[in-house]
């Protein structure tokens, strides 16, 4: 089975045998041009053989390394990037694909849209988060000056394809934390989704070309109505908010950081906990997903000082007049942009997602 979505300006291919239609894209778009190929240590090590072998004209690009790690996804890497494509003759009509997780996509996306004013690119995400999220919607970037994201582009990619067989090389902890934004997927959009999704207790029975294409839908379709983040693509912000001041928190602080997904994991329990303060999001539900999260994420053991999560916050880009700026839900499926909890109500939200991990530590 294989699924084709439009989004605006370019596909989203879906299936087990989308190195097929990616053979043929190549040809028909790009054939006699110079393609660079992205990779990182592991997706050259365990993706980049599953689709050279498969398509010849790949065995003649050029393959540029990044080390793996949110820490790379930074300046230095990308002026490494810029500094090699003008060596090696990249010229408008190059094509870089990127071949990895949400990282090699970010930066590979923020270089492609930047070098000379821009070449073509295309995403073929192998980490789940990325099939799920980060692979479409047309946002690059790096993190700069402690911050995530805080500068990037707009710009779409030619096309996407996704493969679920690069998940068999996946670690399972790489698995779960783009399970976070599956999760969140169901629960801002889709509320029969997020029952189906509840029920989920073993990723080995998971149809992950259905549970893929559903996501990528409900991304495309709230994308597609708000490319440049201004209302309703906002919506796909909910945990982040907390979520990406824990991550930048947890890449300054920890030996191990934080994976994007295991971050958005504790946000989203800390903004049901909001939800239900400021907009009557039913307790049961909220304690409901919450449990599920905790199961889904129990190795987790988060550690951070509040107020600088609470500072962290301050530099949220959907901040206005320096007031701290929340998507919430008013119920599964309904959610609310521009809520404005203050200081105080958010503290207690970081507090309250962080103490419930430690309680499941303390039970076991
Ligand atoms: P990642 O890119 O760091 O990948 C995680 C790890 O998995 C890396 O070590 C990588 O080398 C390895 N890996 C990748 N594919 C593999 C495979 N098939 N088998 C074995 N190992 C593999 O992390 P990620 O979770 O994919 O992405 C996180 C990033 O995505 C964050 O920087 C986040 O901000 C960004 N993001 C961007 C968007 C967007 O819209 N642009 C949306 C969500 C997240």
């Amino acid at each position: 089975m294989s699924t084709i979505i439009n989004a605006n300006h370019y596909q989203v291919f879906i299936g087990n045998d989308t190195f097929i239609q990616l053979d043929k894209f190549l040809a028909k778009h790009y054939s006699g041009r110079k393609i660079f190929v992205l990779v990182d240590e592991h997706t050259r090590a365990l993706c980049l053989p599953l689709i050279s072998e498969r398509i010849p004209v790949l065995q003649s690009a050029v393959v540029l390394e990044i080390k793996s790690g949110e820490e790379n996804k930074s300046l230095e890497t990308a002026q490494q990037l810029w500094s090699q494509l003008t060596a090696l003759d990249a010229g408008r009509r190059s094509l870089l694909i990127n071949l990895g997780g949400g990282v090699v996509g970010d930066v590979g996306g923020f270089v492609a849209s930047t070098f000379v004013r821009g070449i073509n690119f295309i995403n073929i995400p192998t980490t789940l988060l990325a099939m799920v999220d980060a692979s479409t919607g047309g946002k690059n970037g790096i993190n700069f000056s402690g911050l995530k994201n805080q500068v990037g582009t707009f710009t779409r990619p030619d096309a996407v394809f996704i493969s679920p067989s690069f998940l068999k090389t996946l670690p399972e902890n790489e698995l779960r934390s783009g399970f976070a934004e599956v999760i969140k997927h169901a629960l801002i959009a889709d509320k029969e989704k997020w029952e189906e999704i509840r029920q989920i207790e073993n990723f080995s029975d998971v149809n992950w070309v259905k549970l893929i294409s559903h996501s990528v839908m409900i991304k495309n379709k709230i994308v597609n109505a708000d490319f440049k983040d201004r209302t309703i693509r906002r919506t796909l912000n909910f945990g982040h908010t907390i979520g990406h001041a824990l991550e930048s928190y947890s890449l300054a602080h920890h030996v191990t950081p934080l994976k994007h997904g295991e971050a958005i994991a504790i946000g989203m329990i800390g903004e049901l906990f909001l939800s239900s303060k400021m907009k009557d999001f039913p307790v049961q539900e909220a304690n409901e997903i919450t449990s599920f999260i905790l199961k889904s994420f129990n190795y987790l053991s988060p550690e951070a000082d509040t107020a600088e999560i609470v500072k962290l916050i301050h530099s949220d880009k959907k901040n206005e007049m320096s007031r701290l700026n929340f998507v919430l839900l008013e119920g599964i499926g309904r959610p609310v942009i521009n809520q404005f909890p203050g200081e105080q109500m958010t503290a207690e939200a970081v507090e309250y997602a962080i103490h419930q991990f430690k309680a499941v530590v303390d039970h076991y």
